[in-house]
Order: C-alpha cells, then sequence, then structure tokens
C-alpha cells in the first residue's frame, strides 16, 4: 500500500474533549481535513490497531509524513480502546524514520501516566516536531512551514471539518463511531485563572464555534455514514454563544439553533447527548438555564447526561482551587435536571446530571471526604437521580496552579474508603432507582466477549452492561435489566432466547432463578410461553421471549 500521509490516533481525553472509541475527536477529522487540503490524503490507524499489529510498524516506518494526535489530560478508565502511552509515543516516535513527523494533541501539555501522578513534559519522542497549540491549525502551519497562529475564529476548522470527515470510514468500529462535535475551546472561567487543575484555559478565552459551521461538519459526516454524535467538545454547552464574564448567561435561543441546525442535517442520527454543564451556571441563572435544559430535552437523545464538575463538596477546598460553584448550588442544580429532565423516553430517564470529584487538590483534609459523603446523602435522602459519579484523583499538569500545590497521597487510606463507600452506599441503590428491573435497554452493542460479555449503548456516559454468555463482538441487542453491580448492570438479550441461553444464564431470568434455571434447560425446546410457564409458573409479564 501506498501512503501519503498516516494520521495516527493516540486518543484523547481532556475536561472538554473526548476521543477515545467508540468517540473520534474532533481534532482526527479537522487534522485529515487540512491533509486533504495540501493533497495528502491520509491513511488512518488507532494506537489499538498498531499495538496488534506488529506489521504495520512498516506502514509507519515508510510514510512519507506522520502525524500523532495523543493526549489525557484527565484520568480515566476505558473499555473501547487504550490511549497511547509515553512508551507507545517513543516507539513510534522513532520508528518514523520515512520521512516528516509530527506529534499534537494535549500530550504537547505533558504526560501523566494515571491519576494519583504528576505529568511529565515530553522529551525524547522521535518524531520531527512537536506541536503545541489547537491541532489542526498547527498541523496546517507545519505542513506550510510557517510559524502559524492561533486564530480567534473557526473559519479554518469549518472548512477542514467538512473536508475530513471522510476519515471515519477507516475507524475500526465503524459505523459504530460517536463523533464529538466541538462548539467551543478555551473556558470562560479563564478570566479568573479557572479550576486550579484544568488544562483548559491554555487553549485562552473561550471562542464559541457558528452553528452553520457545525451543521455542515454533521451533514458532511452523515454524508459519510455517521450516525452518533455527541456534542461534547466544549466546557460548558449552556454557556454556547452566550455572554462575557465568568459565570455567562445562558442563551436558550442559540441552543435551539444549534440542535436544530444539527437535526437538519442529519435528520437521520441516531444519537446525540451532550456532555459537560457548569451546575454554577444553572444556579446562579435558574430561568434561562431551566429554558436552554429543556432546548437540550427537545433536541437531544434520551438517556443523557448533564455532567458537572462538582470537584468536591468542601467549601474549603472550593475556595482554595477557585472551583465553579457551592454545594448548596450544585444541589440547586440537580434539583433543576432532575425537574426537567428525570421523565422517561425510550425506557431511560431522558437527561439527569452527572457528578464529578476531584481527590488530592489544595485545601483537602480528612473532613473533605465527610462532607463528599454527606453531600451524596442527602441528593439520596431527597430522592433526586444521578446517573454516574465520578471518582478521580488529581493528575496535575506543569502551568496548572495544582502542579505545586496539591495534598495527592495525603489522605489515600481514606480516598480508598470513600470510593468504596460511594459504589456501596450510593451507586447501588442509586442504579435501581435509574434502571428499574426489567427495564429494556435499547440497541445495546457488545465491545468485549467472554464467558460474560460486556456491551453499552451509544451515549454520553452508557451505563456498561454485562452480558452472562459469550457473544460476538459488536452484537447490537436490546437488553433486559436483571442485576446490578456497583458500576454496571447484568442483562439479558431481549426478548430472552430461552430455548438457547446458558443455563447460568437463564437464572437471571427474571422470577426464575438457578433452581428453575436447571429444569428449563433439561426441558427445553419450549415453542411458547405457556409451555414455558407450565413449568416454571406465571413469569413477569414484562419480560418477552423468544422461542426459535
Ligand atoms: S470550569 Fe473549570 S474544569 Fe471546567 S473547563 Fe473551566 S476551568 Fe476547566
Amino acid at each position: 500500500m501506498t501512503v501519503k500521509a498516516l494520521l495516527i490516533d493516540g486518543y484523547v481525553d481532556e475536561p472538554a474533549c473526548l476521543g477515545v472509541p467508540p468517540y473520534i475527536s474532533p481534532y482526527i477529522r479537522t487534522i485529515a481535513g487540512v491533509l486533504e487540503e495540501h493533497h495528502l490524503s491520509c491513511t488512518y490507524l488507532t494506537i489499538d490497531q498498531i499495538r496488534g499489529d506488529p506489521s504495520l510498524g512498516v506502514l509507519v516506518r515508510n510514510a512519507p509524513l506522520v502525524v500523532m494526535v495523543a493526549g489525557t489530560t484527565v484520568p480515566g478508565a476505558y473499555l473501547g480502546g487504550s490511549p497511547a502511552t509515553l512508551t507507545d509515543i517513543r516507539q513510534i516516535g522513532h520508528l518514523c524514520r520515512g520521512g516528516r513527523s509530527a506529534l499534537c494533541g494535549p500530550v504537547t501539555f505533558g504526560y501523566a501516566g494515571a491519576g494519583g501522578k504528576h505529568a511529565v513534559p515530553l522529551e525524547g519522542t522521535g518524531f520531527s516536531a512537536v506541536l503545541a497549540g489547537p491541532p489542526a491549525e498547527a498541523v496546517d502551519a507545519w505542513v506550510r512551514g510557517d510559524e502559524g497562529v492561533s486564530r480567534q475564529d473557526y473559519t479554518l476548522e469549518d472548512r477542514w471539518a467538512v473536508l475530513g470527515g471522510h476519515v471515519i470510514r477507516q475507524h475500526p468500529s465503524y459505523p459504530y463511531v460517536i463523533c464529538e462535535l466541538e462548539t467551543a475551546r478555551g473556558c470562560a472561567r479563564s478570566v479568573t485563572g479557572g479550576c486550579s487543575f484544568c488544562t483548559e484555559p491554555f487553549y485562552g478565552p473561550p471562542v464559541y464555534r457558528g452553528t452553520a459551521g457545525i451543521a455542515a461538519e454533521v451533514a458532511a459526516l452523515s454524508s459519510h455514514g455517521a450516525l452518533h454524535f455527541r456534542l461534547g467538545r466544549q466546557p460548558d454547552l449552556l454557556a454556547y454563544r452566550s455572554g462575557p464574564g465568568e459565570t455567562p448567561r445562558p442563551d436558550p435561543g442559540a441552543l435551539e439553533e444549534l440542535f436544530s441546525g444539527i437535526r437538519q442535517a442529519a435528520p437521520g442520527l441516531k444519537t446525540l447527548p451532550i456532555d459537560n454543564i457548569n451546575p454554577g451556571t444553572i444556579a446562579r441563572f435558574e430561568d434561562e438555564a431551566r429554558e436552554a435544559l429543556a432546548v437540550i430535552v427537545t433536541g437531544h437523545t434520551p438517556g443523557d447526561v448533564a455532567a458537572f464538575g462538582m470537584e468536591t463538596a468542601d467549601p474549603e477546598v472550593i475556595r482554595a482551587n477557585n472551583l465553579k460553584a457551592s454545594p448548596d448550588e450544585v444541589f440547586r442544580a440537580i434539583e433543576v435536571v432532575n425537574e426537567v429532565g428525570a421523565q422517561r423516553r425510550d425506557n431511560v430517564p431522558d437527561l439527569l446530571p452527572g457528578l464529578n470529584f476531584v481527590c488530592g487538590l489544595a485545601g483537602e483534609t480528612l473532613s473533605t471526604y465527610d462532607k463528599n459523603e454527606d453531600f451524596l446523602a442527602r441528593v439520596l435522602a431527597a430522592g433526586l437521580l444521578v446517573r454516574r459519579v465520578n471518582i478521580r484523583q488529581l493528575m496535575p499538569f506543569p502551568g496548572t496552579r495544582a502542579f505545586s500545590d496539591n495534598t495527592l497521597r495525603r489522605h489515600e487510606k481514606r480516598f480508598l474508603r470513600f470510593k468504596t463507600t460511594v459504589r456501596e452506599r450510593f451507586d447501588h441503590p442509586m442504579l435501581e432507582k435509574v434502571f428499574p428491573p426489567g427495564t429494556v435497554l435499547r440497541d445495546v452493542i457488545t465491545e468485549v466477549t467472554g464467558s460474560t460479555s460486556f456491551g453499552r449503548q451509544m451515549g454520553s456516559y452508557p451505563i456498561l452492561v454485562g452480558f452472562p454468555l459469550l457473544m460476538v463482538k459488536l452484537t447490537v441487542c436490546d437488553a433486559l435489566v436483571a442485576g446490578y453491580g456497583s458500576r454496571s448492570l447484568t442483562a439479558l438479550p431481549c426478548p430472552v432466547p430461552v430455548n438457547t441461553l446458558p443455563v447460568a444464564a437463564l437464572g437471571w431470568i427474571p422470577g426464575v432463578g438457578k433452581k428453575k434455571a436447571g429444569l428449563i434447560a433439561a426441558k427445553r425446546p419450549f415453542s411458547n410461553r405457556s409451555e414455558l410457564e407450565s413449568l416454571t409458573g406465571p413469569l413477569p409479564a414484562s419480560v418477552p421471549f423468544t422461542f426459535s
């Protein structure tokens, strides 16, 4: 194969952007557009493909031009792929002997392998260039041989996004890829320095992308078969095209334009969730925020999560790290999102809040963890719904205040106890409320196979579903909720294929259990429900079966 340019996806995860499969980041698509514009139609490979097939090393070695995008500036746990490690990056950099090579993306802020570890500056990568700044602009300047100036608008990115949309067809999970859409970069809170740990202020003051450019990109992606999108590359969707200041007043009209533009550009889309919402925006501008959330609920796809960067419930830690909202403000924001979004559509709540905690911040003491637990107990006692709680350890980056001012490793045991307490006392009962027994989740896609196979719906923070049986990878099926882990569900394919399920799985059918499972296995096949129930007794009417 003759390759003009090789684009390697080492995956990205930032406070305001996700590009780990099934997500594909906007950086990959706009860089593909840049290369296209320079008549360098690219071959796209993911880091997982390169790790899994040593023969691809030849392609890397011989490519005349290689661009690699990588960098996680928030810690995460991933099912769909493993972001490039520093070792991966160096190995690829040193392999690129055939031509020019560049490394770009958030990894240029530094590299940290996991939460709790300080990021280290990039050295000895082997790439001929390490390109800081917005990745597509940086690659364009590098290919042209210019210095490059960061622009304060999206004129170029809008064009490149359309030109590079074709690259999604080369993604190994295509068509099951979620296109992370960029609506803004930079954070409004950077006027006061931003949150102490965050890398988003490195992108400068906020720049909002116009709806026409986003809609044109969605139309192009749709023409290449994209069905799944997420409005994820921005720090606070409620601030979209809103006014100046640290916490801009939401503009529901701008959001309405955004959603209708996207819907018109891709009328057949299947997935359109959101990501970050600043709870402080909701608490400070409740009426406008309520209206804006209603626009989101009308335009998105259900099962959605408004991710709140709460970080802590300790006022002292909030003050010491310039965080965005007080515990009472976050609580009020949880109430408002529940009021607007907790109704069910397609069997799942339309829009629920998700909470992010960061541990190891400056000012943290042992009592911080008591306050965090008390806050969650208050949410539970109030009968509010929360889709998920993320608990992470600080991953400090050079240039952020948290790099030198933090409490990492001081409260290790209490941190671990906090996680266990939340998993046992909060997550478990909350999962039963959000996904009651017998809930049918539509279109779950298996990503990991084995005696228990794991899958998820396409969406923002989809719940992990474990099927107690061996399934083929990328099987798409509905899932009947039958049990609960701390952060996952046990489910059966729906309708339940009673004649073919393994015995262990039969025991998960609601109303069956282990003893009757053995009986069913001995007496099958059954040709209809009444035959089955003559053996088991009446089974819940809500459980559908198939007898093929
Ligand atoms: S609100 Fe804080 S965490 Fe969120 S993007 Fe801005 S600076 Fe980062």
